[in-house]
């Protein structure tokens, strides 16, 4: 059978060579937040409650992709500190000794009481999404007032014993733009890594344009006017980030997904909350695991399915973007409302 030959050393590989290495696994489509770069919309469609895989279906399709090559894992969603009981899943992947990697991607609000259990549990990582230090700057772009509540979460992330804890800031013009150096300066006294991610028109930006967007180039250059030299730092990664040095030896990272995609290295996949399977964060259509788990297919056969899929992948959704003359949002509002699946936060950033 296939799937016999695919071992931690040897993962199963793409069309362009790329392994299936890394799985980002949303645990809810629900958010407590309304960035508006990600959730702009006054009203959702939301996943059927009915259709979320418990965590015993997670943790088992999960340990099926760790089988095949998979060794870093994310959570996200939505906001995945909404899934009530979060750590129980955390427990349960923390367990399998293939996941090398066991990381989350959160906005922080709700981080305060829950970093420690989810330190306990055995999740290993912490990245936190941070646009902004300034209150009413985060209620414009997030039509919520909780700036305090996440500024309380990255301490508590901290102080609950994650080490390598890193921010996320999108960076959009005319919005915050002008706190580059504020946001750089706050991970820095925190020992936090910011990285600076260029506004994306993923599905769900339905406010997305290009003069919008703040290139790699330009925050390099403003970061450089400020601190002077930078250098690149030299590492082999398929890490969506490009990390960078400063004269006394601070580091931070870029991920320019709009103007420099790497989607030649990219072994990233997204199994939403509802079991469905995304190649590419782009991808217009997933691979649906929930019903044949649902319905009793056997390990080798959702195995042969991940499989089959992956190695016929061909995505490089970024990449085609890029190659577009005019560029306007991905997906329209009636494309997202007819399939949920395509928003960001449903998909999993
Ligand atoms: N709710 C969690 C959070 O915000 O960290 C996890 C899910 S969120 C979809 C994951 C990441 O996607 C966040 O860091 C967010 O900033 C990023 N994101 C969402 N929409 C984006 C966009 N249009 N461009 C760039 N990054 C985006
Ligand atoms: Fe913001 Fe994350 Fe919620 Fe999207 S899913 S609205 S990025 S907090
Ligand atoms: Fe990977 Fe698709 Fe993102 Fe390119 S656009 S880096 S292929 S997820």
């Amino acid at each position: 059978m296939l799937t016999e030959y695919v071992t931690e050393q040897h993962p199963i590989t793409d069309t362009f060579s790329r392994p299936l290495r890394n799985l980002r696994v949303s645990v809810t489509d629900r958010c407590n937040l309304r960035c508006q770069y990600c959730m702009p919309e006054e009203e959702y469609v939301w996943l059927p409650r009915e259709d979320l895989l418990s965590f015993e279906e997670t943790s088992r399709l999960v340990e099926l992709f760790t089988e095949l090559g998979v060794d870093k894992v994310r959570l996200t969603g939505g906001e995945p500190l909404l899934r009530r009981d979060l750590p129980a899943l955390v427990n349960m992947l923390a367990r399998n000794p293939r996941v090398k990697d066991l990381a989350m991607t959160t906005n922080g609000v709700l981080l305060a009481e829950q970093a420690k259990p989810l330190y306990d549990a055995g999740l290993h990582r912490v990245t936190i999404s941070l646009d902004t230090l300034r209150p009413q700057r985060f209620r414009a772009l997030t039509r919520r007032d909780s700036l305090d509540k996440v500024l309380n979460g990255i301490k508590a992330a901290r102080e609950a014993g994650f080490e390598g804890v890193k921010i996320d800031a999108v960076i959009m013009r005319g919005v915050n733009e002008d706190e580059l150096i504020d946001l750089f300066e706050y991970g820095k006294r925190l020992g936090a890594e910011v990285r600076f991610i260029e506004y994306m028109d993923v599905g769900g930006a339905t406010k997305w344009s290009m003069d919008k967007v703040v290139s790699r180039a330009e925050m390099l250059d403003l970061l450089g006017r400020q601190y002077g030299r930078i250098e690149p730092v030299t590492e082999v990664s398929s890490a969506p980030a490009e990390r960078f040095v400063l004269p006394d030896g601070t580091v931070f990272g870029i991920i320019a997904s709009t103007t420099a995609p790497f989607c030649s290295s990219c072994d990233r996949s997204r199994l939403t909350a509802d079991g469905m399977w995304y190649l590419c964060l782009y991808a217009q259509e997933g691979i649906d695991l929930r019903t044949p788990l649902r319905l009793g297919a056997s390990r080798e056969e959702l195995k042969s399915a991940i499989v089959s899929r992956w190695t016929t992948r061909r995505d490089r959704g970024a990449e085609e973007r890029l190659q577009l003359g005019s560029r306007g949002v991905s997906v329209p509002i009636e494309g997202l409302k007819k399939d949920p699946h395509l928003e960001m936060h449903t998909k999993g950033g």
